[in-house]
């Protein structure tokens, strides 16, 4: 089996997904450089929110979210993922939504936020004009560095993954 790429419409990729997870969570949940991989990304995860929470830019979000209807996670952003990063997800005990539960938004958005733990280079990246604005430059780079991590942390996982994959034969 191919490992699944962007060009697949969603509900294709989330198969892939899930397939591959119920096939093979065994083997790659006691794959012990995998297990140390995903447990340094989660601590990179974390990290990024507690900055964002601690510079203020959670608070901006929500308030752009909830009182001016702002969003970034528009419809559409859900082809970024490809699934292997949906894989990541189900790695770390996300369940893959069967459809889209916010008109015009992300498949993946939900009235809590998001639903995944892994998410896209873009959605953790992008920091719009308004949060430029309103945190300091010094803010600004602390939360690059912890952006930069957390990607940097996700492209291992990725190939590690991909790797152990092709020699299970899939
Ligand atoms: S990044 Fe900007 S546009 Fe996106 S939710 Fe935050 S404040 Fe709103
Ligand atoms: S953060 Fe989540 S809901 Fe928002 S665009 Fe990214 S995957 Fe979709």
């Amino acid at each position: 089996m191919i490992l699944i790429g962007l060009d697949y419409p969603i509900v294709k990729k989330i198969d892939w997904a899930n397939a591959i997870f119920n096939n093979y969570k065994e083997q790659l949940r006691n794959n012990l450089v995998i297990k140390e991989l995903l447990k340094n990304y989660k601590e990179k995860i974390d990290n990024t929110w507690l900055i964002m929470k601690n510079t203020g830019v959670c608070d901006i979000c929500m308030r752009c979210a909830t009182l001016d209807g702002g969003s970034c996670c528009g419809d559409g952003i859900e082809d970024k993922f490809d699934g292997i990063l949906l894989l990541v997800n189900l790695l770390f005990g996300c369940s893959l939504p069967r459809s889209r539960e916010i008109p015009n938004g992300c498949w993946f958005l939900g009235k809590n936020g998001c639903k995944l733990i892994a998410r896209q280079v873009i959605c953790v990246n992008y920091l719009c004009k308004k949060i430029y604005k309103e945190i300091s430059l010094d803010k600004i780079h602390r939360l690059q560095t912890a952006i930069l991590e957390e990607t940097e942390q996700l492209f291992i996982v990725e190939e590690k993954l991909k790797s152990e994959l092709l020699k299970l034969g899939v």
